[in-house]
Parts: structure tokens; C-alpha cells; sequence
């Protein structure tokens, strides 16, 4: 790994090592190391630990944590997850927007946007999902540099909902997404809370549980 920091160029320094989660809860990977830039306070998994990029195209990376890749039970099981975006946003109207959601999942999110959103667009890498959204009507694309080609400065409103941790280059990421969004649009993110006041009751044990290979 680069010992530089992409985000302010200060240096990494390890923070962590030990136990991580490694897909459902239970499993493991033992010996993982996480860095914290001297700066900006990032931190970043060794790469060396990280799943690879293929997990998430083939959909190894739901199976791993024992999540569906079929039918109606994939959208089910992301639906819960939405409430927490739909209060980020409120009480702004979507009514009449192009929506993007980046890393999409099975479309839970732009299924719930789509009574009052004119257009929704999702990136998703998952091949098992592309044929399940697109039947439901939504415009996909497996990558933002796809994306990109077809859909510049069209998005109102996007949103990444639990994703930015999983990408290896977030600066690169943030990036392609503005070149989709209009000039004045929006973009909603978020991502696990490194805050968790059991980061600071339980420490390590905590870490155990907080810190894993997707991330
Ligand atoms: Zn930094």
C-alpha cells in the first residue's frame, strides 16, 4: 500500500490490527490491519485484507453475507434499510426529479422513489440484479464510468447509501458521480458511523465487530 493519503497526501498510521468481521457475522479473518491518516483521519483496510472487485460483480460478495440474489427476497431484505434515507431527505420533495442511487442493490430505494421521481437510474455491479431492475423499470448501468457515457448532468437528486467504504478510490468515486448530477443538484451520502459510542466503551472488542473485509 501506498503510505500517502489520496485525500490530503499525509501519512497512514496503523491503528489496528487483529480479528475483523469477514461476510455473515461469526466468520472471521484474523491478523487484518487498519490505518488512520495522520491528517485528514481517514481510515482504510490493508488492501491485502479487502475482498477483490469480482465479489461484487458476480454476487459472491451477498452470498458471503448470506444475503438473497433471487426474486422478490433480495428487494425485501434491502427495504429496511431505506427508512433511514427517506428521513435524510425529508421533507424535500423528489416529486418530478431524475434520481440516481449509486450501488443500488436490488432497487429498494428507487422502487420507493419511483411513484413521485420521473426518472431513476441505478449503478450496480451485481450482475444477478441488472435483469431484476431493469424489469421493474429502472435504467441501469453496471458501473458510473458506463454511466457516464449516456447520462451527463442529468441527475436532480442521487444518493449512495452504505457504499462510498466499500470502493477503493472514494476520491475517484465522488468525482464520477458529479459528472452525472446537474450543476446545483444534490447528492445524498452515508456510511457506517465510526462515532458508534461503542467504539469508545468496548474499543477492541468493538473493533472485532465494526472493522471487515468488504470495508
Ligand atoms: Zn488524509
Amino acid at each position: 500500500m501506498n503510505n500517502v493519503c489520496e485525500i490530503c497526501g499525509e501519512k497512514f498510521n496503523e491503528i489496528y490490527t487483529g480479528d475483523i468481521r469477514d461476510g455473515a457475522y461469526g466468520r472471521c479473518k484474523s491478523s487484518a490491519i487498519i490505518y488512520e491518516c495522520t491528517g485528514c483521519k481517514v481510515q482504510r483496510l490493508r488492501e491485502d485484507d479487502c475482498i477483490s472487485d469480482e465479489f461484487y460483480e458476480t454476487g459472491q460478495y451477498r452470498r458471503k453475507l448470506k444475503e438473497s440474489l433471487e426474486g422478490d427476497q433480495s428487494v425485501i431484505e434491502q427495504d429496511e434499510m431505506q427508512h433511514y434515507t427517506l428521513e435524510a431527505f425529508f421533507p424535500k420533495s423528489l416529486r418530478g426529479a431524475n434520481v440516481l442511487d449509486v450501488g443500488c442493490g436490488a432497487g429498494s430505494l428507487l422502487d420507493m422513489l419511483k411513484n413521485v421521481s420521473s426518472n431513476q437510474l441505478g449503478i450496480e455491479p451485481c450482475a444477478p440484479y441488472l435483469e431484476l431492475l431493469s424489469n421493474r423499470g429502472h435504467k441501469v448501468y453496471p458501473s458510473l464510468s458506463e454511466a457516464i457515457k449516456n447520462e451527463k448532468e442529468t441527475i436532480d437528486y442521487g444518493f449512495s447509501i452504505q457504499v462510498i467504504e466499500h470502493v477503493k478510490n472514494p476520491v475517484e468515486f465522488l468525482k464520477q458521480i458529479k459528472e452525472l448530477i446537474r450543476p446545483g443538484g444534490r447528492l445524498l451520502i452515508s456510511t457506517p458511523n465510526r462515532n458508534d459510542v461503542l467504539t469508545t466503551l468496548l474499543k477492541d472488542k468493538f473493533y472485532q465487530f465494526f472493522y471487515r473485509t468488504q470495508h
